[in-house]
């Protein structure tokens, strides 16, 4: 569907919820992560870009401290919310993430006075794709757009990632909002999470003959919550035992030294060694694209996935299964993106082998007995930005 097309659709649906045209209809991505992987909360680097999936928000301005909420894709009707009972943690269904960031802007003193608001989204919920980043940032752009609050999209990407983690309550590092908010189309973006510093990278797979798949497994293992936290904890105990602020600060050449300082620590010991061989994995990827040896990422991507198998222990068999299927069928490479636990995998392969790849994925799924996976393009896309 045509942006044109989809924005009047999200006005003519606003206009019969609320019984007035919006004042304008914004879109944010989703994002893929090419490499980069539970770096984001270790002041590291990741490298995502945005998908041709998005959200779109038709919203208009109120006055009266009021939030009406309504999502196409969401059982149920409009909710109404009053922007003076806002609170962090009281709202377990999909409506914390657009509030909490009228919430978030409030805190920081941003003078939101209410909106209506209509949402609907291509992006899949739950598949390591960040549905909830591009629901956060498409309404945090179109608040400070109508409120004229003149914040930069790092900043909002800021705001975006305080509402998930203080209002929804969920942990996350700052990687996914800002992807949906800064990535441009046919660019990576090279992100140091530290300062938020950026690179475009340009990324045209295309035109060297290759093709980034998402494979989508459609599970998700109900323990990733929990792991998730057990992995950020060990990083800080890891940071701290080695006495810097962060694991970015290990540099990748004093590595050994810094397992052998971790003693018996075997836990804490392969939690560092991902982390350090990650970041060092994201930098190697920059040098090879900018040198225009797309190619060779491959087995980057491909080291990546065994170091988040083996010693960050984030996978799961139907993501190794992608990632061994593919490698053994001639991709160029593969791993697993986003927190891991299921979700997708991404598989970068010559445009020839494209057909070859998706049945023998789909027939290694249904021999193993597991759900058919989804299997999609990735381009570089557009990040968020007003349409109408
Ligand atoms: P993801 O990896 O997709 O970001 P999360 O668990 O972080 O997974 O976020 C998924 C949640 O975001 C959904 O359960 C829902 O609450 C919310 N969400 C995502 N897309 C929509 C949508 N189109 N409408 C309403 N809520 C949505
Ligand atoms: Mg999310």
């Amino acid at each position: 569907m045509g942006a044109a097309v989809a924005a009047q659709e999200v006005r003519e649906a606003f206009a019969g919820l609320y019984g007035a045209e919006p004042d304008g209809v914004w879109a944010a991505p989703g994002r893929v992560n090419l490499i980069g992987e539970h770096t984001d909360y270790n002041d590291g680097f990741v490298m995502p870009f945005a998908l041709p999936h998005q959200a779109l928000a038709a919203v208009s301005r109120r006055a009266d401290g009021r939030l009406r909420l309504h999502s196409s894709d969401i059982e149920g009707g409009v909710a109404e919310l009053r922007l003076d009972d806002l609170v962090p943690e009281s709202d377990e269904s999909w409506t914390a993430y657009p509030a909490g960031v009228v919430w978030a802007l409030r805190e920081a003193g941003h003078p939101v006075t209410g909106a209506d608001i209509h949402l609907t989204s291509t992006v899949p919920t739950g598949a390591g794709l960040s549905s909830s980043a591009a629901i956060e940032v498409v309404v945090a752009l179109a608040l400070n757009d109508l409120y004229e609050l003149g914040l930069q999209r790092w900043q909002l990407a800021r705001l975006c990632q305080r509402a998930e983690n203080v209002y929804v309550g969920a942990p996350t590092g700052i990687m996914d909002q800002t992807a949906s908010a800064c990535c441009e189309e046919g660019h990576a973006l090279f992100l140091d999470t530290r300062d938020l510093s950026q690179k475009q990278i340009p990324l045209d797979l295309a035109a060297e003959g290759m093709r980034l798949l998402v494979v989508d497994t459609q599970v998700k293992h109900s323990h990733s919550t929990g792991e998730y936290g057990k992995r950020r904890e060990g990083c800080e105990k890891g940071a701290a035992l080695l006495g810097v602020d962060a694991l970015r600060d290990v540099p990748f050449a004093g590595l050994d030294a810094a397992l052998a300082r971790l003693g018996d620590e075997e836990e804490v010991r392969r939690l560092v060694r991902h982390v350090v061989t990650e970041d060092a994995r994201v930098e190697r990827v920059v040098a090879l694209l900018e040198a225009g040896d797309t190619r060779a990422i491959g087995p980057v991507l491909t080291e990546g996935h065994a170091s988040l198998r083996d010693d960050f222990r984030v996978s799961c068999p139907e993501l190794d299964l992608v990632v061994d299927t593919a490698v053994a069928h001639g991709a160029l490479g593969a791993r697993m993106t986003g927190g891991g636990f299921g979700g997708s995998a991404i598989v970068l392969t010559d445009i020839t082998e494209v057909d070859t790849l998706t049945k023998a994925i789909g027939e290694a799924f249904a021999a193993a007995g597991h759900t058919a996976p989804r299997v999609f393009e990735a381009v570089p896309s557009p990040g968020a930005r007003r349409l109408v």
